[in-house]
């Protein structure tokens, strides 16, 4: 396995980082002063990237999205990690999750999410259910043919506030072998709907700019239509999404670390102390080697990750050994950047904090890395029958 880009791939990387260094990166700073993405910012980058053929990149070209494959995707994503979050998600990457739809589903969810007229959520979060997702407290209960929908969900993001969320809730109780088990079921909730309400929630330091909400439901009424999927089965289908989200976050760790390594390496090379770069004392130089090494290791990480995504054969394990090494393998890189620029790391004017701000959040979304090796101890230990 090698992580050289054939040539198609360099060309998709190259104009994806043209797009970025023209119409985002500029305007990095601002956004993370101001805290906010300014609309009609936000709508320009979606106007220019699908014009560009970069929205929904991700979906099935038969769902009228880009039809990028796995690996093809993890250019694109890495290209994104270089760039700042709250300005980036303005290009969606609507969630697989919407590839459940059927029948009126398809044309009310699916498509204008894929085309940019709508944009969803995805809420599994609540305030007592965090990484303990089974603990959710959120319910929907028969009506006749409809569900009553009850509960909150908070730290749900998004660049803007969005038209619907994909809630899930508990619908009742399974007997299984390892005991009874709340049975989980996925429901599309628009914001409009009588009883729903979407609001701002906490400001994260971690990607200003970019929005977190709280959803509540009260006495919700959805029809059978608003299921997405099979009831029942919404940790089912969370879980084919949440695999590919974590070789995601990998892929963006890995861009991010990189910007930091190219930041260090300059400031490295010029900033000069005791009359020679600071780069030339070895505590310096094996920092930007350890930073290398870590990025090569994690580039080949999700290189494999990939490329068994688009064999058909990723497990929920290769996707935890992504999320964490990456995202750990980021954190290590964003310290080691702020130590070699010294003071001056610490300081506003220049990004090197935003960047070490912006990367601890990926020790904690989509899984903490405590979930992450619970997954893969799992994976180790249930053969066995432990
Ligand atoms: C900016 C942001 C955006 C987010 N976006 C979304 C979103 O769009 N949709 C969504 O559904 N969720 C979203 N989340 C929620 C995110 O997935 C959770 O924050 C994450 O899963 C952790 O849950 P928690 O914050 O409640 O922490 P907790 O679960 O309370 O964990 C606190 C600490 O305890 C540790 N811990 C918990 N259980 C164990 C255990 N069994 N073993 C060892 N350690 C454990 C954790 O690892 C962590 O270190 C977002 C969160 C943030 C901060």
């Amino acid at each position: 396995m090698s992580i050289a880009l054939s040539h198609e791939e360099e060309m998709l990387r190259d104009t994806v980082r043209q797009f970025f260094a023209d119409e985002i990166i500029p305007h990095e700073e601002h956004v993370d002063t101001l805290g906010e993405v300014p609309e009609a910012l936000g709508r320009e980058i979606t106007d220019k990237a699908r014009a560009l053929g970069l929205y929904a990149a991700n979906m099935p070209e038969s769902a009228g999205g880009g039809g990028l494959n796995h690996t093809q995707m993890s250019i694109v994503e890495r290209e994104f990690g270089r760039t700042s979050h709250a300005l980036h998600s303005w290009i969606a990457r609507p969630t697989e999750l919407l590839l459940a739809c059927q029948d009126d589903q398809i044309a009310t969810y699916l498509t204008p999410c894929v085309t940019g007229e709508k944009r969803e959520l995805f809420a599994l979060t609540e305030p007592e259910a965090g990484s303990d997702a089974m603990g959710m407290r959120t319910t929907a209960k028969r009506d006749g043919a409809d569900w009553i929908l009850n509960g909150m969900k908070h730290f749900i993001s998004a660049p803007t506030m969005a038209d619907f969320a994909i809630v899930f809730a508990v619908t009742g109780m399974d007997d299984t072998p390892r005991g009874p088990r709340k049975r989980i079921t996925a429901f599309l909730v628009d914001r409009d709907m009588p009883g729903v309400v979407f609001r701002e929630g906490n400001k994260c330091v971690s990607n200003r700019g970019y929005k977190t909400y709280e959803l509540q439901f009260d006495d919700v009424r959805l029809g059978a239509g608003h299921v997405l999927g099979e009831e029942g089965k919404g940790f089912e289908l969370a879980g084919q999404w949440l695999g590919m989200g974590r070789i995601w976050v990998g892929a963006t760790c890995c861009g991010r670390a990189e910007r930091l390594l190219e930041l260090a390496t300059d400031w490295a090379a010029n900033r000069k102390q005791f009359g020679k770069p600071i780069g030339n004392f070895q505590a310096t130089g094996f920092r930007l080697a350890d930073m290398s090494i870590g990025l090569r290791a994690a580039d080949l990480m999700v290189r494999d990750a990939v490329q068994r995504a688009d064999a058909g054969n990723l497990k929920d394990q290769d996707a935890a050994m992504v999320k964490v090494f990456c995202s750990e393998m980021l954190g290590r890189t964003a310290d080691d950047a702020v130590q070699i620029f010294g003071g001056m790391g610490l300081m506003e004017e220049l990004p090197i904090q935003r960047l070490w701000r912006d990367a601890r959040i990926e020790r904690i979304w989509d899984g903490t890395s405590e979930i992450q090796r619970h997954i893969i101890t799992r994976s180790i230990l249930r053969p066995l029958g432990a």
